[in-house]
């Protein structure tokens, strides 16, 4: 009888068709407990040397406003470029290019340089999902452009290069890889069973338990059965739709309340301010789109404390991701964690 808490095995991302090795048996010891405490986020408020803090001025010269809560601004750097025609080049088939047009911004979460999404109130949490919904509506609605990616990359080890808490938004002409293989998957299973394969999955799991983090009224967190990342999960809508421009208001104050939630209970996970990347998966632009099924991925790359972080090497780069702690045991720990960041609660 195959046991997954003991055997190797394999399991399959119901999402883009991937699988992911599983080895428990590696875990068997007991976990030593011990916290690698790193250095207490000692960013000020305000940094003048920061090209996101209002009133400072970026490269190019761009000053940017006094903003008070939100801001955002076309990237300065921009890996797409709205003037870019679409056309394609194949060389007998063997050398295949597409232009890709598309336009790429930055959003500031507040004038605040230190303060993350787990140390924001719900309240200015709630003006950072009405940004990104803004920001998703027009994009989407933008000649040219197939889809919207809104996403967040935390902390050095993650490439973010600067701490003062931002996401990007890239709205592109083709719908990214990642986004058509879940397309794909989704329609297939709608086709299949006439349901939708998340709310199907998420009904599942919120009678298994094993594997919820949390949850509040609209949305839940999870440990995906095939997460690859040691800590990584999902936000998921309890409500079937597709976008953030089909929030509800509670629904909008919910989804606030549940990033601030899951990204405290990340840095109460190692003392540290977890480093991740996140981003929202959303119907893409133009038709309907009944098979999606809102809901956001978090990407973090920590394993045992603040300084040892899992890599994607060997067998991983070459044959399929490989985890040894079970999706079951992560969702054990994270669901052990406080929602009082440890920052504010004097453990330090
Ligand atoms: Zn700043
Ligand atoms: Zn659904
Ligand atoms: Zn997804």
């Amino acid at each position: 009888m195959l046991d997954l808490a003991q055997h190797p095995h394999r399991r399959r991302n119901l999402l883009n068709g991937s699988w992911v090795l599983v080895s428990p048996h590696r875990t068997q010891r007991p976990w030593l407990g011990q916290v690698e405490k790193s250095t207490p986020n000692a960013q000020p408020e305000y940094d003048p040397q920061c090209y996101l803090c209002p009133g400072n001025t970026r490269a190019g010269g761009v000053r940017n406003p006094p903003y008070a809560s939100t801001f955002v601004f076309d990237n300065d750097f921009a890996a797409l470029l709205p003037s870019t025609p679409a056309e394609k080049d194949d060389r007998d088939g063997l050398m295949i290019a597409v232009g890709e047009p598309g336009i790429c911004r930055v959003g500031c979460f507040s004038p605040r340089h230190d303060l993350t999404v787990a140390r924001m109130s719900v309240p200015d949490l709630t003006l950072v999902v009405d940004l990104w919904t803004s920001q998703y509506v027009e994009l989407s609605s933008r000649p040219g452009i197939g889809h919207v990616q809104v996403f967040e990359n935390r902390g050095e080890m993650m490439g973010a290069s600067n701490p003062h808490p931002h996401c990007q938004i890239w709205a592109s002409h083709s719908v990214p890889t990642e986004t058509a293989a879940e397309q794909r998957e989704q329609e297939a299973w709608r086709a299949g069973h006439g349901s939708c394969l998340l709310c199907d999955y998420l009904a599942r799991e919120r009678q298994s338990g094993t594997r919820l983090v949390c949850q509040n009224p609209s949305f839940v967190a999870l440990v995906p059965f095939w997460a690859v990342w040691p800590f990584e999960t999902m936000l998921i809508s309890k409500r079937h739709f597709g976008g953030m421009d089909e929030l509800a208001p509670a629904e909008r104050t919910d989804l606030a309340d549940i990033l601030k939630r899951i990204t405290t209970r990340y840095d109460n996970l190692f003392h540290t301010p977890f480093p991740y990347t996140m981003g929202f998966h959303q119907r893409p632009a133009g038709g309907s789109h009944p098979e999606w099924h809102f809901h956001a991925h978090y990407y973090p790359p920590l394993l045992r404390s603040a300084t040892v972080r899992k890599f994607m090497v060997g067998f991983e780069m070459l044959g399929m991701p490989q985890r040894d702690i079970t999706a079951e045991s992560a969702a054990d720990r994270l669901r052990a964690m406080p929602e009082i960041h440890y920052l504010d609660s004097g453990l330090m």
